[in-house]
């Protein structure tokens, strides 16, 4: 379709491109109901020790149960959010609502703990929002005792807000909270900042992962990233992994944790409590 605007430019639509901004701008307003109507529900992804395969803790990963587009990956309507500053209540509601879970299964099943809580954090929320208080307010309501607490912030949030993000982790050490840099190795890190900065562990992204059986050059990259991390002393978790053969490798290299498929993929809250079922006294 062609047609005339008002200042006499023609501006060229093509129905795809309509289509594009039409679902993104219902996308949007789905987004702002599906908060007020608790359509969010949060996933736990196990993380095991490699060594000798102990369950470690979780990963907490949003998702979406839109009401006719069915579950909705965090990968489609995250970066919407962050556009929109809604990642800002729903980042709190993720952060309260599985510290509210993890209090209530240590409650339940404290043979099964200590366990971590990984939550993932958008720069938004700690730029944007009072962070320090919301911490200290969760932390009053779900006491952090069964239950390490660990942030995940990604490089460039790090090394974008150098100053900001260094004093919060000085505030979430006195509360003993954990800091892990997520997706480690695709953006840049200044590692001077990586040695000044009192961060807990390194998460090495699945890209780094996924050809290490196969392919030399992606082995020697991997050893290489453990090796930093472990110079820096950081625990090291290695994301998707996929197979045993991976472990192995892993394992070898002394990687501390492993996150992925070949252990499990992310699972509902009531699957958690079935496990947590299933492995308390026999
Ligand atoms: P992430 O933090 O790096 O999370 C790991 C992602 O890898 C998850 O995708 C998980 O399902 C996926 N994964 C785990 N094991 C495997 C595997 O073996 N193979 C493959 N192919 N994938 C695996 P998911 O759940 O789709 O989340 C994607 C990203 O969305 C997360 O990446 C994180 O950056 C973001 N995200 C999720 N929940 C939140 C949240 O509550 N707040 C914020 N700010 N971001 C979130
Ligand atoms: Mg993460
Ligand atoms: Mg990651
Ligand atoms: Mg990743």
């Amino acid at each position: 379709a062609r047609m005339q605007n008002q200042t006499n430019c023609t501006v060229f639509f093509n129905p795809e491109m309509q289509v594009a901004v039409l679902n993104r701008l219902q996308l949007e307003s789905d987004l702002e109901l599906g908060l007020e109507n608790q359509e969010f529900q949060i996933y736990y992804q196990p993380i095991y020790s490699l060594q000798n395969r102990y369950l470690a803790g979780f990963e907490a990963l949003v998702r979406w149960q839109h009401p006719s587009r069915g579950l909705i990956p965090p990968s489609e309507f995250i970066p919407l959010t962050e556009e929109t500053g809604l990642i800002i209540p729903l980042g709190e509601w993720v952060l309260r609502e599985s510290c509210r879970q993890f209090s209530q299964w240590q409650n339940e099943f404290p043979d099964q703990f200590p366990l971590s809580l990984s939550v993932n954090l958008s720069g938004l929320q700690i730029l944007n929002s009072d962070f320090s208080g919301l911490i200290d307010n969760i932390i009053q309501s779900n006491p952090l005792e069964g239950f390490n607490l660990k942030l995940e912030i990604t490089e460039s949030i790090l090394m974008e807000n150098p100053e900001i993000v260094t004093q919060y982790m000085s505030q979430f050490k006195l509360r003993k909270i954990q800091l892990a840099i997520d997706d480690f190795g695709t953006g840049y890190s200044c590692l001077s900042y990586l040695q000044s900065l009192p961060l807990d562990t390194l998460k090495i992204d699945r890209s780094f992962v996924i050809n290490i059986s196969s392919n030399p050059k992606s082995l020697d990259i991997i050893k290489t990233l453990i090796t930093l991390a472990h110079s820096l002393n950081l625990d090291v978790v290695a994301e998707g992994v996929e197979t045993e053969e991976q472990v192995a490798i892993l394992k070898d290299l002394g990687c501390e944790y492993g996150q992925g498929y070949c252990f499990s993929p992310p699972i509902d809250a009531n699957t958690v409590t079935q496990l947590f079922q299933k492995n308390s006294y026999g």
